[in-house]
């Protein structure tokens, strides 16, 4: 397939429909709330790791992106994921730690990785096995909701994953399929956790990181975590938001990452908004993640 049939700008992609001109109104009168009643300035004063997730940086969303690194650069010290997790398991949190995620693996992330380079900044890049180097519709199938018509993304190759790594970023599991894990027996969940770390470490050579598809408590379930933590992963991350402050260490099992999802193409005024909301209310190992399901996983073992 030609580069030229793929989206290459947000905007192509972008609904203008009622329901994003709401949310984009009821996000600037939040934000400028929060700024009038100086709400905002917890995200200068809490520390912690904050951890960021992204999808895509289009090339309409590459200047927002740089000035959005530009501003956070003032207020945090940049930590790459494994830093990050590794800060979080041991509650060693001196100072504003953030670092960068992107799912799913859009061929968008190698412009996303050489503006990250620019500002010194590693992230991990989740991606799903079986779509990577994939071209057809098939293939964008499970990532996006699908009308007919829409137009494809393109996906990172393994030679892109390589290119990544050997600019010091990292590459974690995103399942082999993007199912929605909670419909999957043991045996199917076996197949998207484990057959995708038995992947990459063949493929890519270490493995370290897991999240899952969706990203919310409701799109998982504690025997996909205990499979996730059996299998070897050192960490399992969510797309539930959050800033990670706890003092004390945390058993390996024990955790469930944290991340904010920003879009590089929202107003910066937004993305602090949330930043800052979850500064406000930091997580302590406990809370990390629904009740019951920590001694379900066997992380108190
Ligand atoms: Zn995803």
């Amino acid at each position: 397939m030609q580069s030229g049939n793929y989206v290459t700008r947000y905007s192509q992609l972008r609904s203008q429909g009622r329901r994003r001109i709401f949310r984009h109104a009821a996000l600037s009168g939040l934000s400028t709330l929060s700024k009038i009643t100086g709400r905002l300035s917890s995200l200068r004063g809490t520390d912690g790791v904050h951890c960021l997730l992204l999808h895509h940086v289009f090339e309409d969303e590459e200047d927002a992106f740089r000035n959005l690194l530009r501003l956070l650069s003032k207020n945090h010290q940049w930590a790459s994921y494994s830093e990050a997790v590794d800060r979080i398991l041991q509650g060693s949190m001196e100072a504003r730690h953030m670092c960068f995620s992107f799912d799913d693996g859009f061929k968008n992330c190698l412009r996303a990785a050489e503006i990250m380079n620019e500002f010194g900044i590693s992230a991990c890049f989740f991606v799903c096995c079986s779509m990577i180097g994939q071209t057809g519709r098939e293939a964008n199938h499970p990532l996006r909701s699908q009308r007919s018509g829409q137009p494809l993304i393109e996906l990172l190759s393994w030679d892109d994953l390589e290119t990544l790594l050997d600019q010091g970023h990292e590459i974690g599991s995103h399942t082999m399929d993007h199912r929605n894990l909670t419909e999957l027996s043991a045996q199917g969940l076996e197949e998207e956790i484990c057959g995708s770390f038995e992947l990459l470490r063949k493929k890519i050579g270490t493995i370290k990181h897991f999240a899952w598809p969706y990203g919310r408590f409701v799109h998982f379930k504690p025997l996909a975590a205990k499979i996730v933590f059996d299998a070897g992963y050192a960490s399992c991350a969510s797309g539930e938001r959050g800033c990670h402050a706890n003092k004390e260490a945390v058993p390996k099992r024990g955790l469930c990452l944290h991340r904010d999802h920003v879009i590089a193409s929202w107003p910066t005024h937004h993305t602090l908004y949330f930043l800052a909301r979850s500064a406000r209310a930091p997580l302590v190992a406990s809370d990390t993640w629904p009740p019951g399901w920590l001694e379900a996983i066997g992380g108190e073992g």
